[in-house]
C-alpha cells in the first residue's frame, strides 16, 4: 500500500497518508486542521527505496575486494 505525501494549503503542513487502491483525493483530510485542500506530493516510498540500496561496499583504496591481504597485486 503507497504511502503519499501531502501538503496542506490551509495550515501549510505536510503529512504522510497511507492511501489504499481506489481511495480518492476526495475523501482525504489534514489530520491537523481537518481541511479537505490538500496537494498531492511525492511518495516517500520511492524516495526511501532509492536512497536505503545504494550502500557503499568498498573499504577503502588500499584493500583488496578479492582477498582478506590489503595489498596482494593478484587480484585488482
Ligand atoms: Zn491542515
Amino acid at each position: 500500500m503507497p504511502i503519499y505525501e501531502y501538503h496542506c494549503n490551509k495550515c501549510e503542513d505536510d503529512f504522510e497518508l497511507l492511501v489504499g487502491i481506489g481511495a480518492g483525493d476526495k475523501s482525504l483530510r489534514c489530520p491537523k486542521c481537518g481541511g479537505d485542500d490538500l496537494k498531492k506530493l511525492f511518495s516517500t516510498f520511492a524516495a526511501r527505496s532509492k536512497g536505503a540500496g545504494g550502500a557503499v561496499t568498498s573499504s577503502g583504496p588500499s584493500s583488496c575486494g578479492g582477498c582478506s591481504s590489503s595489498n596482494c597485486g593478484s587480484c585488482s
